[in-house]
C-alpha cells in the first residue's frame, strides 16, 4: 500500500513519521487543555475528545474520549478499535467532506505536551533477544554457558514496577543502590557507577484476559507498541540478581515514546521469528509471521554537545515475538489487564554496531567505544541525553514511533536528606 493522502499538508511527505497509513493515538495537553486523547497526523494532532463532543466520533454508547487515557477504547475490542481507525481515517483523507468541522480540532505537535498514553496497570519485562542474551551471557558466564538451558525453550521474563513507566522526556535520576566491586569482600551504598539503557519495543495489552491463551489470541489481543527504553543500573544488578532475578536494578524508570502506532498500522511490516534450533512446545509454536520489520536507532548527546548515533538494529532480531510472550505469560492463569505493557527485551543484531546497551557496546566497560565528538563512553554519564526512535519503511511513507528520550540527572548527593 502506498502513501495515503489526506487534506492535511504535512501528513503527505514520505519523512513524516505520522502519515495517514499510520495514526497513532496519544495524551497531549496545551496550555488551554487539559491532558486529552489525540491522533497524530502530520505535524498536527486531532483532539479525539472535542471531535466526539461535537459528534464527529460517535462509534459506543458511552463516550471513549472523557478520559486522558487510552484503555477505554482498549478494552472495547478489536471491532470497535477497526470501526475508529476507519473513521479518523474517513475524517482526515484528501477529499473528506468533514474538512471545515474537523480543520478548527487540530493542534501543532510543536505546541503540545505529551503525557503517557495508557494507565499502565502492570509492567513486564522480557529478555528475547538472542544476541543480547549471548553477549550479556557471555560476559557473565562465559561462552559456553552463555544461554541458559531454559532460554530456547521459552521467553524469558520478570514482573516490572508499572509504576517505573514514564513518557519520552522525563528526566532521569542515577540512582544510588548496593553494589559490590569485584576487589572488594563487602558492598557499600553508592550512586550507581554503571547506569545503562536498553532499546526495546514495548507491546500494550488491548483486550483483557483471564486464564491461558493460544499464540493467535495473545496477537489478536494486542493494541499496539510503543519504543522503550528500560534504564538499568549494572552494578545494583550483579549483586543483587541471584537467586530471583533483577530488582532494584530495573525499577528506576522505564521511558516509553508518547504515541501508541497500532497493530493495524504495523500490519504491512510482519516478519517471521528467526529459524530455531528446538522446536517450540505447542502452546508456543508460531502461527504466522508476529514480528515486525522496525528499524531502530540509538543517539546519545553529551550535555550541550550533538548527539551521535550509536546503535542502528531491527525489532525483527527478536527470538520471540510478542504474541508468544503474552501468550506464555498467560500459560499459569495469569490475568492481564487493558493496558499491561510488555518489554520486549533489549534488541540487539548480530554486528558490534547493532547492540541495544551500553553494557554490549563497550563490553563490560572494558571496550569504551568514541562518540562523534570524540568523547568515550562505556556507561551512561550524568548530563547524557539517550534518544530511541523507531519506524517501519513502507513504500514512500514511513510508521515512525516519535522519539523516546531521557537526560540522566546527577545522584543526589544524599538520598534520604528530608
Ligand atoms: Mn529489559
Amino acid at each position: 500500500m502506498p502513501l495515503m493522502k489526506s487534506w492535511v499538508a504535512s501528513a503527505n511527505s514520505a519523512d513524516t513519521p505520522f502519515p495517514l497509513n499510520n495514526l497513532p493515538y496519544g495524551v497531549f495537553s496545551t496550555p488551554d487543555t487539559d491532558p486529552r486523547c489525540g491522533v497524530a497526523i502530520g505535524e498536527m494532532i486531532l483532539d479525539c475528545q472535542a471531535a466526539e463532543e461535537i459528534g464527529l466520533i460517535n462509534l459506543t454508547n458511552d463516550p471513549l474520549f472523557d478520559v486522558p487515557f487510552w484503555n477505554d477504547l482498549m478494552e472495547q475490542g478489536p471491532a470497535v478499535w477497526a470501526a475508529l481507525r476507519d473513521r479518523l481515517t474517513a475524517l482526515l483523507a484528501a477529499g473528506s467532506p468533514h474538512q471545515s468541522m474537523v480543520e478548527p480540532l487540530l493542534i501543532p505537535i510543536a505546541e503540545a505536551e505529551m503525557h503517557l498514553p495508557m494507565v499502565v496497570p502492570e509492567y513486564t519485562d522480557f529478555y528475547a533477544g538472542r544476541h543480547h542474551a549471548t553477549n550479556v551471557g557471555t560476559m557473565f558466564r562465559g561462552a559456553e554457558n552463555a544461554l541458559p538451558p531454559n532460554w530456547l525453550h521459552m521467553p524469558i521474563g520478570y514482573n516490572g514496577r508499572a509504576s517505573s513507566v514514564v513518557v519520552s522526556g522525563t528526566d532521569i535520576r542515577r540512582p544510588w543502590g548496593q553494589l559490590k566491586s569485584p576487589d572488594h569482600d563487602l558492598p557499600a551504598f553508592l550512586p550507581c557507577r554503571r547506569f545503562d539503557i536498553e532499546l526495546e519495543m514495548g507491546a500494550i495489552v488491548g483486550t483483557p484476559s483471564d486464564g491461558p491463551i493460544t499464540v493467535q489470541e495473545a496477537d489478536d489481543n494486542i493494541f499496539g507498541f510503543v519504543l522503550l527504553n528500560d534504564w538499568s543500573a549494572r552494578d545494583i544488578q550483579a549483586w543483587e540478581y541471584q537467586p530471583l532475578g533483577p530488582f532494584q536494578a530495573k525499577a528506576t524508570a522505564t521511558s516509553i515514546s508518547p504515541w501508541i502506532v497500532t497493530k493495524a498500522a504495523l500490519e504491512p511490516f510482519r516478519t517471521d521469528t528467526p529459524p530455531r534450533e528446538f522446536e517450540l512446545l505447542d502452546h508456543l509454536k508460531d502461527v504466522g509471521p508476529m514480528l515486525f520489520d522496525i528499524d531502530l536507532t540509538v543517539t546519545l548527546a553529551p550535555a550541550g554537545k550533538p548527539a551521535s548515533t550509536i546503535t542502528r538494529t531491527n525489532y525483527r532480531e527478536m527470538y520471540y515475538s510478542a504474541a508468544q510472550q503474552l501468550a506464555h505469560h498467560t500459560t499459569s492463569g495469569c490475568p492481564m489487564n487493558a493496558g499491561d505493557l510488555l518489554g520486549s527485551g533489549t534488541i540487539s543484531g548480530p554486528e558490534k554496531s547493532e547492540r541495544g546497551s551500553l553494557l554490549e557496546l563497550s563490553w563490560g566497560g572494558k571496550e569504551p567505544f568514541t562518540l562523534e565528538t570524540g568523547e568515550q563512553r562505556s556507561f551512561v554519564e550524568d548530563g547524557d541525553t539517550l534518544t530511541l526512535t523507531g519506524a517501519a519503511l513502507g513504500d514512500g511513507y514511513k510508521i515512525g514511533f516519535g522519539n523516546c528520550t531521557g537526560t540522566l540527572l546527577p545522584a543526589l548527593k544524599d538520598p534520604y536528606e528530608r
